[in-house]
């Protein structure tokens, strides 16, 4: 089975609509790490989509907020702000599927999602370190997580813990996952990267195979950028789409 992995989407509908056009017929299924919503100007219309489109979905920390169910003061101001927009501008139906979003750890043909860790939900791996402290659970698994929306990810074994280095010019670049050791794959961010690359980010899940292809699309930034703005949402929200940090 193929499969179309999303995460953090951000209520972007541009990126996210660019990511579904360049993937077109290459998968079966679509699977979806967590943060529907948060940031981008256009919450309403990705969770209708995820909705009717996401096969499997858990939440991320910005859908607990969004929903209502985290408590805003741990929020930084450009997200707490955000969240308070979000919440303005989705149904009581879109509030109450966000709502009711399953937590991770989630596994789907011979893969497990979470949003954050396979510990924590809202914990960050950015570095060998942090996977170094949760190596002795990974237990030889394939773990697809997102939160940090840097597309990549580790590769645990006994020599260690190593990023897996991805080279802008080569993608999209397909990976076999070896058997018998842990790796931890990071599709991006599909609505606001933070890898130094603005386009979409996102990945193809080949179970058949045990391939993961890294990839990247192109989208117009300018106009979800002028919706942002239009929207009064925190100006950062916008710049930040450009420069992809
Ligand atoms: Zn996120």
């Amino acid at each position: 089975m193929r499969y179309l992995i999303l995460s953090d989407i951000h209520s972007n509908l541009d990126a996210l609509n660019a990511v579904l056009a360049d993937a077109k017929g290459k998968y079966d299924r679509i699977l979806c790490c967590g943060d529907i919503v948060g940031y981008g100007p256009d919450p309403s219309a990705v969770t209708t989509w995820a909705k009717e489109n996401v096969d499997v979905i858990i939440r991320g920390n910005h859908d607990k907020a969004c929903a209502g169910l985290e408590d805003l003061d741990w929020f930084n101001p450009v997200a707490r702000a955000s969240a308070l927009w979000t919440m303005e501008q989705m149904d009581a139906a879109n509030l109450e599927w966000l709502r009711a979003l399953p937590q991770g750890p989630i596994q789907e043909d011979g893969i497990v999602l979470v949003h954050g860790s396979p510990l924590d939900e809202d914990e960050y791996l950015i570095t060998e370190i942090d996977v170094e402290q949760i190596g002795p659970y990974l237990g030889g698994r394939i773990w697809i997580f997102g939160h940090t929306h840097l597309q990549g990810g580790f590769l645990c074994n006994t020599k260690g813990v190593q990023r897996i280095q991805l080279r802008v010019a080569m993608d999209p670049v397909t990976l076999p996952l070896g058997a018998n050791r842990s790796w931890l794959i990071n599709p991006g961010s599909v609505g606001q990267p933070r890898d130094i690359d603005p386009r979409a980010a996102w990945i193809l899940w080949d179970s058949e195979e045990r391939a993961v292809t890294f990839c990247r699309t192109e989208y117009d930034v300018r106009t979800t950028q002028k919706k942002i703005l239009d929207a009064g949402l925190p100006e950062i929200l916008a710049v930040r789409l450009e420069s992809g940090r």
